[in-house]
């Protein structure tokens, strides 16, 4: 099965930009998303299509080597359909080490007899850049709608003056003596012919004669890097975003490797969190649960009056629907729970003793429905 270009899954055209993209993303999921079309195996197949699109499409990189290569450019690198590995598993699978290396080595390699010829397999080019971890801490009401940060990552980048080449501004590097440029050295030892990296020039095929003097060849300097980030609304501690290309430089212009943002929310003052459910206890008063009161309770939209009904037990949880945080990847918000936690009064002036010794004992039994029926039951155990 062919599979359909991703501009027109979305229904946009190919120089739209991203907001274009994600409108008609937002649009079109809704539309097609598994919840709203339980048991509809086409639904269910669009949906997926139409992620896998967004998935590239929405991600600048991934787009440039869409536009550039088409649906090869993640064939080639996840290993045929189902490229981005799929829409529940997580996407983002394969680096962009993978796709650039796997394309540039089928183009240039084997149809011109390029790099890889002539490196026998192995690739030229710098080593990648080593992936980056980092973590960032977040409010409540950030993790709830979401938030652009700016973050500081100090890592390792390209080196400006050589532009990562690691060769003084002018020059440029030379094939190897030593391996000719293939990289690789072969030696003789009994019937076997053995191969390893030149040593002369670490497997790199070539040396640089006169190194860059700001980073003595490496092509790599240190700084610390702003980068913005952009946190989605329904994020969860110890979830991850990446950003592809974001970790340390490669050497000598190899690839940059990515950097995983690690989300860390700050405790709250009111709420805690049961996935997309908020939580809050809400203390009131032995009066207030007795005969009933309305009461003002914080949500992450601001106030809500909440009915307490007569006779409400302590620790009674009322469900606020829609009042909690947005359903990451799905549709919707959860719910806020408000728990009451009656408090019983503590500081009491002898009248106000007398009257609650008042309500004692003018209290029928049925008023107090648990507390008789717990005792009853004690005393028929044990008389
Ligand atoms: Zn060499
Ligand atoms: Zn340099």
């Amino acid at each position: 099965m062919s599979k359909r270009d991703y501009y027109e899954i979305l229904g946009v055209a190919r120089g739209a930009n991203g907001d274009e993209i994600k409108k008609a993303y937002r649009k079109l999921a809704i539309q097609f998303h598994p919840d709203k079309n339980p048991g509809d195996k086409k639904a269910e197949e669009k949906f997926k299509e139409l992620s896998e699109a967004y998935e590239v499409l929405s991600d600048d990189q991934k787009r440039r080597m869409y536009d550039q290569f088409g649906h090869a450019a993640n064939a080639g690198a996840a290993g045929g359909p189902g490229g981005f590995g799929g829409f529940e598993g997580g996407f983002g699978g394969a680096s962009m080490n993978d796709i650039f290396g796997d394309i540039f080595g089928d183009i240039f390699g084997a149809g011109a007899g390029g790099a890889r010829g002539r490196a026998g397999g192995r690739r030229r080019g710098g080593k990648p850049g080593a992936d980056l971890r980092t973590t960032v801490d977040i409010t409540f009401e950030e993790a709830a709608f979401g938030a652009e940060k700016v973050i500081t990552v100090p890592k390792t980048v390209r080196c400006e003056p050589c532009q990562g080449s690691g060769c003084k501004p002018g020059t440029s590097p030379v094939d190897c003596k030593q391996c000719g440029g293939r990289g690789e050295v072969t030696f003789q030892q009994g019937f076997f012919a053995i191969s390893r990296p030149c040593p002369n020039c670490q497997g790199q095929g070539q040396t640089i004669p006169s190194p860059c003097t700001s980073c003595s060849g490496s092509g790599q300097a240190k700084k610390k890097s702003q980068i913005a980030i952009k946190i989605p609304a329904g994020v969860d501690t110890g979830q991850r975003l990446k950003l592809s290309g974001e970790g340390e430089a490669g050497e000598r212009g190899g690839m940059p490797g990515d950097l995983y943002v690690v989300i860390n929310i700050l405790a709250h003052e009111f709420f805690t969190r049961d996935e997309f459910d908020i939580i809050c206890e809400v203390p009131i008063t032995f009066g207030q649960a007795a005969l009933g009161a309305e009461v003002e309770v914080p949500s992450l939209r601001g106030k809500i009056k909440l009915k307490i009904p007569p006779g409400t037990q302590s620790h009674k949880v009322f469900r606020l629907k829609g009042k909690g945080l947005p359903r990451l990847g799905s549709y919707g918000e959860g719910d806020e729970l408000v728990r009451v936690i009656v408090e019983i009064p503590t500081k009491l002036s002898h009248d106000q003793k007398e009257l609650i010794q008042q309500l004692e004992s003018s209290s029928a039994a049925s008023s107090h429905p648990m507390h008789s029926s717990f005792f009853e039951k004690v005393r028929n155990l044990f008389g």
